[in-house]
């Protein structure tokens, strides 16, 4: 286990599997798991306010949402302090039905706050359909290169058309996620020589319990699949849940090794990492 999410959860996750698997399927489960706040978690929450307000006054930057946790925490921080920060969802047409209720839930929600609109991008369905031809519904599992190449089609294509013209983006991105994001910073510029784009990341220091505790606290909707052990959550032929003393991630490409488990969104410049 090398990340704070094992440390965290670990001991009421190996309850509730010794309990069976009624116990597990329970609605609201993730928040009687996971909601416990670290001590400063407080100044946690001023430093998020303080880098969000700090990404709107540089202008224009959008948020990313993922749909998964820390990026409704994201939103609902936006909203809260009426933030003019426009926020994009890619939905790459491989989504779980779960994750596209929370969608819906989230342009419900977005249509009240104009300070925020929130905008869909979907791949190139030409694109889409011609691999799928060429490759295969399946060929994510075949290779690496498959699986990039899938990512590039269903995710890149798109994002790039959602942060034209922005100077800057914000993640749900926190050190404790992985290995490869635990340097992540408050504010990083290395993007700027190469894309102009500042990526902002206020939950960077957060831990999963900080992420749940606000969630319990604002009721901040989320995905049904985070009471089912699915911690980070992607597209469905490429994620499952994870099992007691699984790392974090460990749902993403689990047929893959651990180093190369990203999808282009968030590789820093020079790694090889898709
Ligand atoms: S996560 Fe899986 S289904 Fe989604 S774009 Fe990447 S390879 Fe394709």
């Amino acid at each position: 286990m090398n990340n704070a999410f094992s440390s965290i959860a670990s001991a009421p996750l190996a309850s509730m599997h010794a309990q069976g698997t009624q116990e597990t399927q329970a609605e609201g489960s993730a928040i009687a798991l996971y909601a416990h706040p670290s001590p400063d978690f407080v100044a946690k929450l001023d430093e998020a306010v303080r880098t969000l307000q700090r990404a709107a006054a540089q202008g224009p930057v959008v948020q990313a949402n993922s749909l998964g946790a820390e990026d409704m925490v994201i939103t609902d921080l936006i909203n809260r302090h009426a933030l003019a920060v426009g926020i994009f969802v890619l939905d790459t047409g491989a989504l779980h039905a779960e994750t596209l209720a929370l969608l819906t839930q989230l342009k419900a929600q977005q249509a009240s706050h104009p300070h925020a609109p929130l905008t869909v991008y979907r791949p190139d369905a030409e694109a889409v359909a011609a691999f799928v031809q060429r490759e295969g519904a399946e060929a994510m599992y075949r290779s690496i290169a498959l699986r990039k190449a899938c990512c590039a089609v269903r995710k890149l294509e798109p994002l790039a058309r959602a942060l034209a013209g922005q100077k800057g983006w914000i993640t749900g991105l926190r050190r404790e996620q992985s290995g490869a994001r635990a340097d992540v910073a408050l504010i990083d510029e290395t993007e700027v020589p190469s894309k102009g784009l500042r990526k902002f990341n206020p939950l960077a220091a957060w831990s999963w319990g900080d992420v749940w505790h606000y969630i319990a606290t604002h009721d901040v909707p989320t995905n049904a699949l985070h009471d089912r052990f699915y911690p980070s959550i992607g597209c469905a032929p490429c994620t499952r849940a994870v099992t007691l003393g699984e790392d974090f991630r460990a749902g993403r490409w689990w047929w893959e090794d651990e180093q190369v488990k990203e999808c282009g969104l968030h590789v820093k410049q020079g790694e090889a990492t898709a």
